[in-house]
């Protein structure tokens, strides 16, 4: 049977083994899917053992996808402006990276009805999942966009490697700390791109980023509202999502590449969302 995994650390949160399970069913594929947790030092190696021993492919989460695209010996163009991967496959013995969190968020985005063209858009964290949807999210045409990190110099790096894509699609794009006085007045799209979540730690900014009919987006997910949703719920914000929607169509994007036929996604949404409230 063929095999996938995803990797990361830590790894017990992550849903794409029901994912992938759901899709291989839906298309009547035979393959097995399973977590690999992997200790920081440890990747590249287990990379390695993982498509020596026959594994297909894998998909790669947090911290590890700056190390992925380093690690990949060919990469797609979307790689190569993100510098980070989240989907690696064995192809004429070579490790092939994409990365399809771009296309998962822009796929929830039109399933949500949230417009993006001619907005300000604020992105919270500079870490590997930004740089997979920065150059996506500037390709809509939003009016601005802020990157905003707890380590400013971070978010000021991107600034440098995307600030032709934002100049080609005439975005106003800077970049400053969870403190900087843009995030005084409000955004029309706010993204929460950081780990702080899942980590079970806080994200501290000014609530003045959030006006009443912002569009609020927390690229996490879990049973209970996430923190950052929730003080967005607690501001009269109406319009606010998580990312397991994301999560679903990054993940059919990758089962694309491996097996050659992309799944449907609609179902899996109500699936899931009841996977998670019944055993998380
Ligand atoms: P990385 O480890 O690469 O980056 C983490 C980012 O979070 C950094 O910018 C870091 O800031 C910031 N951060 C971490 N803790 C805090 C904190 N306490 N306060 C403020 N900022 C903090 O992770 P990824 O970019 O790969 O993933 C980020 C999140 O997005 C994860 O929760 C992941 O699960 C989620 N994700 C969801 C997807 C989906 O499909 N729904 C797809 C991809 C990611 P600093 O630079 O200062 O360390």
């Amino acid at each position: 049977m063929d095999h996938y995994a995803v990797i990361g650390w830590p790894i017990t949160h992550s849903r794409s083994p029901f994912i992938h399970r759901y899709f291989a069913s839906q298309t009547h594929q035979s393959l097995e899917y399973e977590r690999i947790a992997c200790e920081p030092d440890q990747f590249e190696s287990t990379v390695n053992d993982f498509f020596y021993t026959g594994g297909k492919g894998l998909n790669v989460t947090l911290p590890f996808k700056e190390r992925a695209y380093r690690m990949a010996q060919h990469i797609t163009e979307r790689v190569r402006l993100a510098q980070a991967a989240n989907t690696l496959w064995l192809e004429d013995g070579l490790i092939h990276a994409d990365n399809t969190d771009g296309l998962g968020l822009l796929a929830d985005y039109q399933y949500l009805n949230i417009p993006i063209t001619g907005q300000s858009v604020l992105v919270f964290g500079a870490g590997g999942a930004v740089k997979g949807v920065l150059a996506p999210l500037l390709e809509k045409k939003p009016r601005e966009l802020f990157i905003a990190n707890r380590t400013e110099s971070r978010a000021r790096e991107l600034i440098d490697s995307f600030k032709q894509i934002a100049q080609i699609n005439q975005v106003e794009m800077n970049a400053g700390s969870v403190n900087h006085h843009r995030l005084l007045k409000p955004f029309d799209i706010v993204i929460n791109a950081t780990s702080a979540s899942i980590k079970g730690e806080t994200l501290s900014f000014p609530n003045t980023v959030f006006a009443k009919e912002s569009y609020v987006y927390d690229m996490s997910y879990g049973r209970e509202l996430t923190p950052f949703l929730e003080q967005a719920r607690q501001l009269q914000v109406t319009n606010y999502y998580d990312g397991l929607g994301m999560l679903i169509e990054q993940a059919a994007e990758s089962f694309r590449i491996w097996r050659h036929c992309r799944p449907t996604t609609k179902a899996l949404r109500e699936a899931l969302r009841r996977e998670i409230g019944e055993n998380s």
